[in-house]
């Protein structure tokens, strides 16, 4: 009887070892490609070469906590490789450049370099009007309600995002000019300015040398119409050519 018994737990647990590593196996299938991808994304202020940032991060969420627009999100485990690492999704809250960059005096590592102190010194990547087909700047459509209502569902439980929100009242019935106006780079039209489209009777924005990649421009356009690509500069882009295989 304890020989039988003995068997049976034998088999009991080579089935269910067999079970778990079965349901590894069939996990693996389903998050390997996410564990691959060497998916760009838009890293805090001052982050390192992803390398060494991956290296040196130790997930302790301390930028995330300190940011007071709540531009900075903790990687799960849907979002691939550096799970738990800090990163931007331009398009839900970016990254408003704060004078003194507290997300950069946050981190306890040096994987947001310590030497990244001001707007000035950020690099996160750049900005590109990639869909000047939808910009209601050049076509000379007016901003409406439902322009400015869509932002009202990005974060706003502080005096700074409300700040965000005011502005933008101010553009409802008027021409767009949102992307340059609201610019937080300092001398903002050295990172992006409107010029005039005479083709089309408006305006279109143009990126400049200075945009630092921050995604202000692509969170507040209404219609999307700027993307960013992160971790390459102006220089990368517009001068060498160079291109992530992902944009934000
Ligand atoms: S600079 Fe300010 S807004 Fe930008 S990520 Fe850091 S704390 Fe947040
Ligand atoms: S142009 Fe756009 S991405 Fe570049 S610094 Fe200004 S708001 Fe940020
Ligand atoms: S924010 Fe800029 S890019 Fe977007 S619609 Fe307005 S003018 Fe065009």
């Amino acid at each position: 009887m304890a020989e039988k018994l003995k068997l049976e737990r034998r088999d009991f647990i080579q089935k269910s070892t067999l079970g778990i590593l079965g349901l590894f196996a069939m996990g693996g299938i389903v998050i390997s490609p996410h564990l691959n991808a060497q998916e760009f994304r838009l890293r805090p202020p001052g982050a390192q070469d992803e390398n060494d940032f991956l290296s040196l991060c130790i997930k302790c969420g301390q930028c995330a906590q300190v940011c007071p627009y709540h531009s900075i999100e903790l990687a799960d485990i849907t979002k691939g490789h550096g799970v738990g690492t800090p990163f931007i999704d331009p398009m839900k809250r970016a990254c408003y450049l704060c004078t003194a960059v507290p997300c950069v005096l946050a981190c306890p590592t040096n994987a947001l370099d310590h030497n990244t102190e001001k707007p000035e010194d950020v690099n996160m990547g750049v900005a590109i009007f990639k869909f000047s087909n939808k910009c209601i700047g050049i076509s000379t459509e007016e901003v409406t309600r439902k322009d400015i209502d869509r932002i009202y569902t990005h974060p706003h439980t502080n005096k700074l995002e409300e700040d965000i929100l005011k502005k933008l009242e101010d553009y409802e019935d008027e021409q767009c000019t949102i992307c340059a106006d609201l610019c937080p780079y300092p001398n903002s039209t050295t990172a992006i300015e409107m010029i005039d489209d005479p083709a089309n009777n408006g305006k279109r924005p143009k990126i400049n040398s200075s945009c630092v990649g921050c995604g202000v421009c692509a969170e507040l356009c209404p219609t999307a119409a700027i993307v960013i690509e992160p971790r390459l500069t102006y220089e990368d882009y517009y001068i060498k050519g160079i291109r992530n295989k992902k944009i934000l």
